[in-house]
């Protein structure tokens, strides 16, 4: 069934179109955001259940993940948070959302929808509290929000599970990292960036991270040190875009 949204989003499209960020194309749907219908089929997805990537940071090793068996890569063993999983790799839809969410804050619906479904197909346990990776006050305030919260509050929402932006701060303006950067690098420029507020919100639960692109895992490791540190249980990671480098 076609939901009244779905109309209403392809009659604004049709009087608004705008351009595909992937394909330069229309985009057909106000819910797909900045890319069109096609460039996110075009997009790979981990629930595809084609792709194979490592089961605890969700490394990507390549197409062809119909197999049970549960791969790990050698890159995240002494990562401290538990479990990583992403809605897909950093391309084309995904990127171009990612990229275009840190100038405009907006999470097309159907990414909202995407973040959803992956949460529901991940194998967390119990998920008390939802932190948004934070930004620093810095940034902050040059950006006006914080995309991470952005992409948090829908999930929230659907879930019932509490939202806390104040729990983790970064303290630390760290330098973007870039993709010369490698794990090292990128590890020293995030060493204890982050510490817990409001230690007793954070005791003995489970905590579920946001973020929208995880890259080497350094920032949400630091993240689950801080947490763990003041009676964290677990950390788990839900991103948006699987970064390919390590
Ligand atoms: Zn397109
Ligand atoms: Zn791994």
């Amino acid at each position: 069934m076609i939901s009244l949204q779905k109309v209403l989003d392809s009659v604004l499209c049709l009087a608004f179109p705008q351009p595909c960020h992937v394909c330069g194309g229309e985009v057909d749907g106000l819910s797909y955001g900045v890319s069109c219908s096609n460039c996110w089929a075009e997009t790979r997805l981990f629930d595809s259940g084609t792709l194979t990537s490592c089961y605890k940071c969700s490394y990507f090793f390549g197409e062809g993940g119909e197999s049970k068996r549960q791969f790990y890569c050698s890159f995240c063993s002494e990562d401290t948070f538990d479990l990583v999983r992403c809605v897909g790799l950093y391309e084309k839809a995904l990127m171009k959302t990612v990229l275009h969410l840190k100038n405009v804050p907006f999470v097309p619906k159907y990414l909202q929808e995407l973040i959803v479904k992956t949460f529901q197909l991940a194998p967390f346990e119990k998920v008390d509290l939802i932190v948004p990776v934070p930004i620093s006050k810095v940034r902050l305030s040059e950006r006006g929000f914080n995309q991470a919260s952005l992409l948090a509050k829908p999930l929230s929402k659907m879930t019932k599970i509490k939202l806390d932006e104040t729990a983790l701060i970064r303290h630390i303006h760290t330098k973007r990292h870039s993709p010369g950067m490698d794990k090292k690098a990128r590890q020293m420029s995030v060493k204890q960036a982050f510490s817990v507020a409001s230690p007793e919100k954070v005791k003995g639960r489970n905590i579920l991270l946001i973020d929208d692109v995880f890259t080497s895992g350094a920032t949400a490791s630091n993240c689950a040190i801080a947490l763990k540190e003041k009676g964290a249980l677990k950390v788990y990671v839900l991103a948006v875009a699987r970064a390919f480098i390590i």
